[in-house]
């Protein structure tokens, strides 16, 4: 390709609704042009970029035995109504209208229709086990539609859909699954972790996310994971091993003393000059409209999701002050914030595994400006009949798998895995007959990659100040040939030799044939993320190039009889 002819321009400025680097990024290097919000055309680039990830998910679904097929866009309102989910999806689902007044919506996700389809066609055990996936643009009324194809309306995912005649048929598909993500992502050049997941809207019991680690500040998750093993998971659910901390306030005695103005732990701590891990600390919360109470010692932070699902509750926030003066004085008590304890007001309490190993401790009992120490539990204070996990994770501390480091992270979830079960095939009446003659639900389950998405998080985790550095595997061209000056026939002559023996040998490979001031040329180059530059300049006199690896932005001096076997040696290693 000659970038004459190349449909792509690039721009100087970031649009201005772009926050994050991928979207900014990509319209200025010409991959996408915005038509509506959330709604985006794929320019030539961003469609070769697109196909390449789709050919690796490809390669890999269909080696891991998982057909392909199209299902359609359109879908009837029916097939929602019987999976329950037309009332239930909310307004992400696009619903709309034919000329003969049915209704319809346009594919989110695909589970009623593949599931009408296997109760149509597969009548016998002797049929399973079955994989099916397609690659489909899917829309969603996103509320905010945002990050460019991070989070669009109209977007691109592979999904999967798994029929297994029993439950142990579900695990060896699901784990088939599994591998061939970690294999997708790898090949694409991220580097993702398995990280357990809420299963939100499509349900089932076990589930997955892939999280591209970006290792920079964008993201729409904070990913916890391990420096030494595997371990990873979103801020909200992870788990760690504290690091070691005194727990024993040395008190000889329990006594009530006088602690003035002590609201926060980090006062209570100076003021009495402990260590704030040897205070005990209560926190009221309301949850689905009532107040519990949550113990946890004093350095460390409630996680809220946490402790919203040890209670089984949906909405938690903190009390305010006028809650928790209410709810003292309704146990007889007239205690602000920073002075509540366990003792005395009789909701539920629950305590964090943290507060097991504190011993003559300093606590919150209801009176303001007051506290007790040289508590123990058991004693002056009720342990809590419920003792989980409800503290924040934070990094630094230890894996709950290893004993490496914990660090943090911002992650973009590229791929969800589910276990679905029966959920569709009962609800759908989607069944086979069984060995033993039975008729049984299909056990099923989804598998998703966002396959823009994953573009769009490969900017986020590649690249620099001059723009895009994409891994070889997913780069819309291999090598870009850059002419200092097109009107130097030697130049042009060397370029041109150069671009057809790259084409001859299957390297993608663009010829920057335009009459611009090479400086131009170069901010292109580097904008665009070609990870080869060869630069046909001066030194052509003494039969050298010069090469640039935009990965690492380092030049090297070539002769030009070595420089395909230098290129080649380059795309092979970073190949993989
Ligand atoms: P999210 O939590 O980010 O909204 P999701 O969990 O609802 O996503 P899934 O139903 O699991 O998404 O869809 C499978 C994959 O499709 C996701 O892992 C993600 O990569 C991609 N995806 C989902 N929503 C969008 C979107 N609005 N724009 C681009 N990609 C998306
Ligand atoms: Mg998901």
């Amino acid at each position: 390709m000659k970038m004459s002819t190349l449909f792509v321009t690039t721009l100087r400025e970031n649009p201005a609704d772009a926050e994050v680097i991928s979207h900014q990024l990509l319209v200025r290097a010409g991959y996408i042009r915005k038509v509506a919000s959330g709604i985006y055309t794929y320019m030539p680039l961003m469609w070769k970029v697109l196909k390449k990830i789709e050919n690796i998910v490809r390669e890999e679904m269909d080696a891991a035995e998982a057909q392909e097929l199209l299902l359609p866009i359109l879908q009837p309102e029916e097939l929602w109504q019987e999976s329950g989910r037309w009332d239930a999806y909310g307004k992400e689902l696009m619903r709309l209208k034919d000329r003969h007044e049915r209704t319809l919506a346009l594919g989110p996700t695909h589970e009623e229709v593949i599931t009408a389809t296997a109760r149509e066609e597969i009548k016998s055990y002797r049929q399973l086990p079955v994989n099916l996936y397609q690659i489909q643009s899917k829309f969603r009324d996103e509320i905010r539609p945002r990050f460019g194809l991070l989070r669009g309306r109209e977007f691109i995912m592979k999904d999967a859909y798994s029929f297994d005649a029993d439950e142990a048929g579900l695990d060896i598909s699901y784990k088939k699954m599994a591998d061939a993500y970690t294999k997708i992502f790898l090949r694409c050049g991220l580097e993702t972790r398995m990280v357990q997941s809420d299963s939100g809207a499509i349900g089932g019991k076990v589930s997955h996310e892939y999280m591209v680690l970006t290792r920079t500040e964008s993201g729409e998750n904070d990913v916890l994971y391990c420096d030494s093993c595997d371990y990873a998971a979103n801020s909200n659910r992870a788990e760690s091993k504290l690091l070691p901390a005194a727990t024993d306030g040395g008190f000889g005695e329990a006594k009530e003393i006088d602690t003035p103005d002590t609201k926060s732990i980090e006062d209570l701590s100076k003021f009495l000059d402990v260590p704030e891990s040897t205070i005990c600390k209560t926190l009221v919360y309301i949850v689905d409209d009532r107040p519990i109470l949550a113990v946890i010692r004093g350095d460390l932070t409630v996680e809220e999701i946490k402790l919203k699902n040890a209670v089984g509750a949906n909405d938690i926030r903190i009390a305010s002050q006028e809650e928790v003066k209410e709810l003292t004085s309704k146990f007889g008590f007239d205690a602000e914030t920073g002075f509540i304890g366990p003792t005395g007001i009789k909701v539920q309490v629950i305590g964090d595994n943290s507060i097991t190993e504190l011993k003559n401790f300093v606590v919150g009992i209801n009176k303001t400006d007051k506290h007790l120490v040289g508590a123990n539990f058991g004693k002056e204070i009720d342990l809590p009949k419920i003792i989980t996990d409800i503290k924040l994770a934070k990094p630094g501390e230890i894996c709950p798998k290893c004993d490496g480091k914990l660090e943090i992270t911002k992650g973009i979830e590229v791929g969800n895995i589910f276990q679905l079960g029966t959920k569709y095939s009962k609800k759908m009446n989607a069944t086979f007959t069984d060995v033993n003659g039975k008729e049984i639900p299909f056990v099923m389950g989804c598998y998703g990659i966002g396959v823009s998405r994953t573009a769009s998080a490969a900017v986020e985790r590649y690249h620099d100040k001059d723009g895009i550095q994409w891994p070889m595997a997913i780069a819309p061209y291999h090598v870009v040939i850059v002419p200092v000056n097109v009107q130097d026939k030697l130049q042009m002559d060397i370029a041109d030799e150069l671009y057809q023996a790259l084409k001859k040998d299957n390297i993608e490979v663009v010829l920057d044939d335009r009459d611009e001031r090479a400086g131009v040329k170069f901010k292109d180059a580097d904008l665009i993320g070609f990870p080869i530059r060869i630069t046909v300049g001066k030194i052509i006199v003494e039969g050298l190039l010069e090469i640039k690896i935009r990965s690492t932005n380092e030049m090297n001096k070539i002769p030009k009889e070595e420089a395909l076997n230098y290129i080649k040696e380059v795309i092979k290693k970073e190949l993989g």
